[in-house]
């Protein structure tokens, strides 16, 4: 069952570059940046009560930020939102019985100590979808 939106996913070009906005104009806090090689991005994670902003930055041009920063004509933006699950396996199983569109069949390690699987946004209405879940 899916328990809430854990956090909003935004690429960004340059979390350098994009967090005094997060910083100086929002007055919210980054808590942890950590780069997760296997995706080729670079991570900021910014809290929100009990929600967190992730600054998605490609590592690499294959990766797959890069490839969305591109399509979005060079600039960042909204990328993927993540609901938490407690059960991810299961969670899955439901979105691929109900007809969506698995992008990982099998949850993949995550930034801040997740793992994570993403819906294809061609059966979720346009937004890539992820769900989230502490590894255990
Ligand atoms: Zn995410």
């Amino acid at each position: 069952m899916l328990k809430k939106i854990d956090h909003l996913g935004i690429a960004v070009t340059s979390i350098e570059q994009s967090l005094p906005y997060y910083e100086k104009v929002l007055g919210l806090k980054c808590e942890k940046i950590e780069t997760v090689e296997s995706q080729k991005v670079k991570t900021a994670f910014i809290t929100i009560g009990e929600v967190h902003i992730e600054l998605l930055e490609p590592t690499a041009p294959e990766s797959t930020i890069a490839k969305f920063i591109e399509k979005n004509g060079g600039r960042g933006g909204i990328h993927h939102v993540a609901y938490y699950t407690d059960d991810i396996t299961g969670q899955l199983k439901q979105a691929a019985d109900a007809g969506a569109t698995l992008l990982n069949p099998q949850p993949i390690e995550g930034a801040n100590n997740k793992l994570v699987a993403f819906l294809h946004p061609k059966s979720t209405g346009g937004v890539l979808t992820e769900f989230c879940t502490d590894k255990k």
